[in-house]
C-alpha cells in the first residue's frame, strides 16, 4: 500500500470528524465526544494586559483544544471511553503503554484547572481561612510569594507549578510536561502553566515577568478557597 493510501485509510472519516469537532479550532464538541473543551470562565480579552487575546486564542483553542481532540481519539473504542477525566488520568498514570492517553488527558485536566486559577482583577493576598493556612505553611504571604515564584522560574523546560493541599498542610509542587498532582492523590488548589506556549507571545523568554503578573494580578483565590473546602 502506498504511504498516502495508508495514511488515508488510518486517518478515516470518523477520526477526522473527532479531531475537528472535539476541540480543534475551538468548535464545540458533539455529544458523541467523551471529553469536552470547556469554555473559558471569562472573555478571552479579560486578562489583558497581562495575558493577551492572541495568547488566549492559541492557548485555549489550539493547545487545550488539541489535547481534547487527541484524548478523544486515543480513548475511542477503549475501556477509558466514558470514564470521567480524572479516572482516565489515575488509571493510565505510570503505564508506559498508556502514555498517549495519560499525557493528553492530563493536559486537558491541567488546562481546565489553569483557566479557573485566574480571573480578571485577581492577584494579591488571599483573605480569611486560606490566608491563615498559607501563613501557617510558609511563614508569611511574602515567603509564599517568593517560594512559588522561585519554583515557577526554575522549573526546567515544560511543566506546571501547583499549590496543593497535602493532608495536613499546603505545599508547592512542580510537575514536568503533562504530569499532574491528581495522579498522586494530592488536592490541587491553584496552578500556573510554565510551558513556553503560555507566555512566549506576550513575554518571550521573560518567564519571571509572567509569573509575577500571575501572582500579582491574576490569581483567583476564590477558586483556591473553594478547592480547599472540597479537600477538607
Ligand atoms: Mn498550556
Amino acid at each position: 500500500m502506498e504511504r498516502r493510501e495508508f495514511l488515508k485509510a488510518s486517518m478515516n472519516f470518523s477520526a477526522l470528524a473527532l479531531l475537528h469537532l472535539a476541540g480543534f479550532g475551538c468548535k464545540p464538541a458533539t455529544p458523541s465526544s467523551a471529553i469536552k473543551l470547556p469554555d473559558l470562565p471569562y472573555d478571552k480579552k479579560a486578562l489583558e494586559p497581562y495575558i493577551s487575546e492572541r495568547t488566549m486564542n492559541f492557548h485555549h483553542c489550539r493547545h487545550h483544544g488539541g489535547y481534547v481532540g487527541k484524548t478523544n481519539i486515543a480513548i475511542a473504542g477503549t475501556p477509558y471511553q466514558g470514564m470521567p477525566l480524572v479516572d482516565i488520568i489515575r488509571r493510565t498514570h505510570g503505564k508506559p503503554d498508556k502514555a498517549t492517553i495519560f499525557n493528553n488527558a492530563a493536559q486537558v485536566f491541567n488546562h481546565n484547572f489553569y483557566w479557573n486559577s485566574m480571573k480578571p482583577n485577581g492577584g494579591g493576598k488571599p483573605v480569611g481561612h486560606l490566608y491563615q493556612r498559607l501563613t501557617e505553611a510558609f511563614g508569611s504571604y511574602a515567603k509564599f510569594h517568593k517560594a512559588f515564584s522561585d519554583t515557577a522560574n526554575t522549573q526546567f523546560g515544560s511543566g506546571w507549578v501547583w499549590l496543593v493541599a497535602d493532608d495536613t498542610k499546603l505545599n508547592i509542587v512542580k510537575t514536568s510536561n503533562a504530569d499532574t498532582p491528581i495522579a498522586r492523590g494530592l488536592e490541587p488548589l491553584l496552578v500556573i502553566d510554565v510551558w513556553e506556549h503560555a507566555y512566549y507571545l506576550d513575554y518571550q523568554n521573560r518567564r519571571a515577568d509572567y509569573v509575577k503578573a500571575y501572582l500579582n494580578h491574576l490569581v483567583n483565590w476564590d477558586f483556591a478557597e473553594a478547592k480547599l473546602k472540597d479537600a477538607s
